[in-house]
């Protein structure tokens, strides 16, 4: 394979220092690739580039200007949809299928994004009533400048484009730094935006550890704003960084999801969303719905079924056939996940899963696991895992469900099942999380804001409020009477 450096200045560029990051198929545990690693110096030279290209040109480009070349993006893309996905499954260790669905979403999250572009400037210049006739304003929609953004690497190519077609819409110029594990889709947009002639300056793609590139980048100067996905404590680093100067930031962050079900759910669709809920892309999902709720007169109905359909779940390497949960993304990780599954066999009932699959000695896979009734102080059930782990405990009123699923430091996303419309719609309104699905759990649409309340995060993505993360609201107001205003005038 092609070994790619960095992506600086319309240019691939090597790193000041030559640090290399290593490529690990997670189904194997072996090196299947190597790249540069960006040091501070090659994101001082990126985030350069990047305010030069904003300086010189993206920042005055039109909306439509710009979503020709997202749509170009898009459809550069949709030339290598296959290539990309078997990509990423080697990089992150996902299930073929799910890897096709996330290209597909990157692409269409670039031609949604197009669309708002072209919106934009028919906003632009909007004028405001103010309510004095001698005052006329409009309002300006002006992109940040130069974006910093820096991703995780449980949806590689998919967070990628979260971050930058947002960013690029808006005029913004964008330095991304991908996560260590998984930095080969995001190199392969730079390759996309080397073939549709993106301006210099405009996308660049510096890969590196999150200590040394990431740390530069939430800390340079000449970042205006910094867009970070990923866990609570780099959240908080972040956020620290920024408070130095007072940057602008939004971070998505972690999750412990609930998903509630009462006793009138219809319990085949139940069990097709709660294991979409914690098993699609072995549980490393911010939004995964670990935490499972349930109406104690369907407890032991809904357990007996999800067990059962836990352990028909085919595992195995991403790339073979028929494959529903692949291995975890890296050695650390699954070591720490299996450490947390050891910790909660001491407080609560392992009903299923737990192990190593035993067909599979080699890979970072690990069963889907359910336990029940983990005491709620434990690791087991405050902590989020992101694994394929589901942790249940049963309720018997509706109070009792909100109370349990509201105690969380999180508040990403939550679920609640019920044949009960007017309960569901009360229950949804009173959960604390910025995402609420209702007879279903998972399913996201580029068009409605995604993003948490508590430590879960500050801003939301996708839709127009994502959009508006990476634009400065101006109002320009101008007095146009003849008449002086008189304040000193004896
Ligand atoms: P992580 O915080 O370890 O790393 C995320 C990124 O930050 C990586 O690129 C990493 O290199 C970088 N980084 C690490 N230390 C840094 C530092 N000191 N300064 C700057 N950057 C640094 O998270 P992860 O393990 O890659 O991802 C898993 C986490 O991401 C989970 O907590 C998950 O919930 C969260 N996540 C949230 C969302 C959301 O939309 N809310 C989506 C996906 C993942």
């Amino acid at each position: 394979m092609k070994q790619p450096t960095l992506y600086i200045d319309g240019r691939w560029v090597a790193p000041q220092d030559d640090k290399r990051i290593s490529c690990i198929d997670p189904s194997c545990g072996e090196r299947f690739a190597s790249l540069s690693a960006a040091g501070e110096a090659d994101v001082g030279r990126a985030v350069n580039a990047a305010r030069v290209a904003f300086e010189v040109d993206w920042g005055r480009t039109t909306g439509r200007q710009r979503a020709l070349y997202l749509e170009a993006l898009a459809d550069d893309l949709e030339q290598r949809v296959n290539a990309l996905a078997v990509l990423e499954v080697r990089d992150n260790g996902k299930p073929l299928p799910e890897a096709q669905c996330d290209v597909a979403d990157a692409i269409g999250c670039f031609r949604f994004y197009a669309g708002l572009a072209r919106e934009l400037d028919e906003r632009q210049d909007e004028p405001l009533e103010v309510g004095d006739a001698r005052f006329s304003c409009h309002i300006r929609h002006e992109p940040v400048g130069v974006a910093g953004q820096i991703i995780p690497w449980n949806y590689p190519l998919l967070m990628a484009a979260w971050k930058l077609a947002p960013a690029l819409a808006a005029g913004a110029t964008c330095v991304l730094k991908p996560s260590e594990l998984t930095s080969l889709s995001a190199l392969e947009l730079g390759m996309s935006a080397d073939r549709i002639g993106l301006p210099a300056g405009v996308l660049n793609i510096v890969p590196g550890f999150g200590y040394e590139a990431g740390h530069a980048l939430a800390r340079h100067p000449g970042v205006d704003k910094l867009a970070f996905t990923g866990s609570v404590p780099t959240g908080s680093k972040i956020m620290s960084a920024a408070a130095a100067d007072i940057r602008n930031i939004s971070l998505e962050l972690g999750g412990k999801s609930a998903c509630i079900v009462f006793d009138d759910a219809d319990l085949d669709a139940a069990v097709e969303w709660i294991m979409l809920g914690i098993f699609y892309n072995q549980g490393q999902v911010c939004s995964a719905t670990s935490r499972l709720l349930v109406e104690e007169r369907l407890a032991p109905r809904l357990l007996d079924r999800l067990v059962e359909a836990a352990r028909a779940i085919r595992i195995g390497p991403g790339l073979e056939s028929g494959v529903q949960l692949g291995p975890l993304v890296s050695a650390a990780h699954h070591q720490r996940v299996s450490s947390l599954i050891e910790l909660g066999k001491h407080g609560a009932a392992l009903l299923t899963g737990g192990q190593r699959p035993a067909h599979l000695p080699v890979g970072y896979f690990i069963e889907p696991t359910i336990f029940d009734e983990p005491d709620t102080g434990s690791l087991l059930w405050r902590e989020e895992i992101f694994g394929p782990v589901l942790c249940v405990k049963r309720f018997r009123t509706e109070a009792e469900a909100l109370e349990l699923a509201n105690h969380s430091l999180y508040g990403l996303a939550a679920a609640v099942m019920s044949a009960d419309l007017e309960r569901a719609t009360r229950v949804a309104n009173a959960l604390r999380a910025g995402i609420v699905w209702i007879n279903c759990s998972q399913p996201t649409f580029v068009e409605a804001p995604w993003g948490g309340l508590k430590q879960s995060g500050i801003g939301r993505e996708l839709g127009r409020w994502g959009l508006d993360n990476y634009l400065e609201v101006k109002q320009v107001t101008r007095y146009h009477s003849s008449e002086p205003w008189g304040w000193y005038t004896p």
